[in-house]
């Protein structure tokens, strides 16, 4: 049964060597076989030495390497009984081209579309999200690698050229994955067996948000906030509602409409829709305009002046 090239043993480091004594490792090997140094001898040796190293440095490879290690180790152990001398005497072969070329399919595959090349070096994959889509909840696609059943020989075959003998193979696996109403900014979702997908939550034109409360900033013209009345408001979904103004409504208020804001992620329970009272003269301010106004103003003798630290 071909073993996989054991990488570790090329780079001269141990399987729980950090990044640093890797790349350490790799330099000093890469001098001592280059071509130029070593000649015609060395050549092989340096070709296996950073083939070793593209994998072992990347973080993502070398997690999968590891894993199909572990995976022909104990298949191995299975098939053969006790006797792990022998399977670490097998692991001390660097014969096995064909799970070279397994290999290189697994990261470098030209078949792949560029989506699952972006899986492929990315354990972790992010997602952004609208307010709109938090609010109602989402779907997105995403492909990652699983390891499957090899399709050509499911296990049966020792000189399977697919699978190399390992009985299992990594494959591109499309998911649906069901983005919860109510996600918080920063959530972490595990896709199949060990992908994860981080979700952003986008910053939205109109409404912040607050846990499950939405707020936002409306204007309200002076006139129907003296006397009253009602205004339209476009919440984050759905058609507009309209929303009463108490007459004397000041600057700053907060109206707030219950319910409208985003699903709670836990109980489902809607948030409030809160929204802060910014006030504004009517345009165009007319003759008229200023005329009545001059009347209200004679009526008063506050002027206003007491100061206050900013919110
Ligand atoms: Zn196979």
């Amino acid at each position: 049964m071909a073993a996989p090239k054991d990488y570790y043993k090329i780079l001269e480091v141990g399987e729980t060597a950090d990044a640093a004594a890797i790349k350490a490792s790799y330099r000093k090997l890469a001098r001592k076989y280059h071509p130029d140094v070593s000649g015609k001898s060395g050549e092989e040796r340096f070709k296996d030495i950073n083939e070793a190293y593209e994998v072992l440095s990347n973080p993502a490879k070398r997690a999968e390497y590891d894993q199909l290690r572990r995976n022909f180790a104990n298949r191995k152990a299975r098939s053969q009984g006790p006797g792990y001398q022998r399977v670490s005497h097998e692991w001390d072969g660097f014969n096995a081209e064909d799970f070279g070329s397994i290999f290189e399919d697994l990261f470098t595959g030209s078949t792949a579309t560029r989506a699952t090349q972006r899986t492929r070096s990315a354990p972790e994959e992010t997602v952004s999200v609208t307010l709109e889509q938090v609010m109602t909840g989402a779907t997105v696609q995403l492909t990652v690698n699983q390891i499957k059943p090899c399709p050509v020989c499911h296990g049966t075959d020792p000189d399977c050229a697919r699978c190399g003998g390992l009985g299992q193979v990594m494959e591109p696996q499309r998911f649906d994955v069901k983005i919860p109403a109510g996600v918080d900014d920063g959530t972490v979702l595990r896709v199949g067996e060990h992908a994860r997908l981080k979700v952003q939550v986008a910053p939205h034109p109109r409404f912040a948000r607050q846990h499950s409360d939405l707020v936002g900033r409306v204007t309200v013209s002076v006139p129907l906030a003296a006397t009253g009345g009602e205004i339209t408001v476009a919440p984050l979904v759905g058609d507009p509602v309209a929303v009463k103004i108490p007459p004397h409504t000041n600057q700053g208020k907060v109206l707030r409409l219950r319910g409208m804001g985003l699903p709670d992620r836990s109980t489902g329970k809607p948030g409030d829709l809160l929204l802060e009272v910014t006030l504004r003269f009517p345009e165009p301010f007319t003759e008229d305009d200023d005329r009545l106004y001059q009347d209200i103003s004679a009526l008063h003798h506050e002027t206003g002046g007491d100061v206050h630290a900013p919110r």
